[in-house]
């Protein structure tokens, strides 16, 4: 039993404050945290809950897009009528996560925040760079099937275990934070952050830094979308690959594309080269393998999970095949099966 000293915030700025000091962390739902704790990866020596903070509604944007409050939990955000309606592709990434019971529990913020499930980090007998930096990374060498194909390092190949950010990360959203500085605004795709040198580091936030809300900016992506999850059970198991599809028509053309995928990298990965192959033009098997080489241009496997490579490559041509065409997926499942 490691000691530690819990606080319940009751304003943001004490949150921030007592965030502030070293070896802290906020404590949201705690699905994650304190099963890191129970595993001793995670050893703080001062919890501040914030739980009771005020960041527990979904709020409309001048821009017809949503607030989502860091606080408000995954279940609420993925039922609420206008995520449901207007980003339907967000509320299938959440719905494909977990299980019931902990998408109740965990909260947005949490979720942005929630760790690898690389399983050498979760086992202290083992070396690993993420949880002590500088002893090494097991996973290289070892046992690989859920790790990286895309932007590793030789310092760390983990991937981030999230599948709503999968699909904030193709919605393009953005990330309201607090902290001793202020507040500051961070795009989607600069907040969680590769590897690199310095894989302890998950994201860009800096000690004392809270998530207070994610804005969602509006768009269109109601009809043609797809949250496609690949994973070895069907239920209750992180990704071995996720694609989120978003897709604006303009007749049978696209005019606008974002896709991200999940599983494969220490982050959600898009690439907007990738995106622009299929702007202007009308989908087909060929445009959707050019796309898919795109996206998957450098993807190293390690051995263990070279196979991924191809399952990759193969899930963006179905997702995007189900996006293009309107389909929601378990009409598609029907017509494969
Ligand atoms: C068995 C199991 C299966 C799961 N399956 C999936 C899955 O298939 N897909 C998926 O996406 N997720 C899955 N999860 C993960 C789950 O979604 C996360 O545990 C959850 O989203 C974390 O939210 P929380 O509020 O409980 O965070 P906490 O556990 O409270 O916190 C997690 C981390 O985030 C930090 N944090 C929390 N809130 C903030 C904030 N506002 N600002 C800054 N930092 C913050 C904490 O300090 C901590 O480091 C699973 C979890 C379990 C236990
Ligand atoms: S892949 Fe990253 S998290 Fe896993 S053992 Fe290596 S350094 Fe640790």
């Amino acid at each position: 039993m490691n000691r530690f000293s819990y606080h319940r915030a009751t304003e943001a700025a004490d949150a921030v404050r007592m965030g502030s000091e070293p070896e802290t962390r906020f404590l949201a739902g705690g699905t994650n945290l304190i099963d890191l704790m129970k595993a001793n990866v995670e050893r703080p020596t001062q919890l501040v809950d914030i739980s009771r903070l005020p960041f527990n509604q979904i709020e409309e944007l001048s821009d017809g897009g949503l607030r989502l409050g860091a606080l408000v939990s995954n279940a609420e955000t993925a039922y609420d009528s206008r995520v449901a309606e207007r980003f339907p592709l967000l509320a299938s990434a959440i719905l494909a996560g977990a299980s019931p019971q902990l998408r109740n529990a965990a909260t947005n913020g949490g979720n942005l925040n929630q760790r690898t499930r690389c399983y050498y980090f979760y086992d202290g007998a083992t070396p690993c760079n993420k949880r002590e930096p500088g002893s090494g990374c097991s996973a290289i060498g070892g046992v690989t099937r859920i790790h990286a194909i895309l932007g590793a390092s030789s310092a760390c190949i983990a991937t981030h275990p999230s599948d709503m950010c999968v699909a904030l990360a193709a919605l393009e959203a953005k990330v309201r934070v607090e902290g001793p500085n202020g507040e500051r605004e961070i795009d989607f795709a600069d907040y969680h952050r590769l590897p690199g040198d310095e894989p302890w580091k998950d994201n860009t936030l800096a000690q004392g830094e809270m998530v207070t809300a994610i804005d969602l900016p509006a768009n269109d992506f109601t009809t043609n979308y797809t949250y496609l999850k690949l994973r070895d059970r069907l239920s209750y198991a992180f990704a071995l690959v996720s694609v989120a599809v978003g897709l604006t028509m303009d007749g049978d053309r696209v005019s606008k594309a974002r896709i991200a995928l999940g599983g494969v990298a220490h982050k959600p990965w898009r690439v907007p080269s990738a995106e622009a192959l299929l702007e202007g033009q009308t989908p087909s098997p060929q445009l959707f393998a050019r796309v898919a080489d795109a996206l998957l241009d450098g993807a190293v496997g390690q051995g263990v999970n070279d196979f991924k490579i191809e399952l990759a490559r193969r899930a963006i041509r179905r997702a995007l095949r189900q996006a293009s065409s309107g389909t929601p997926q378990s009409q598609i499942d029907k017509q494969v099966a």
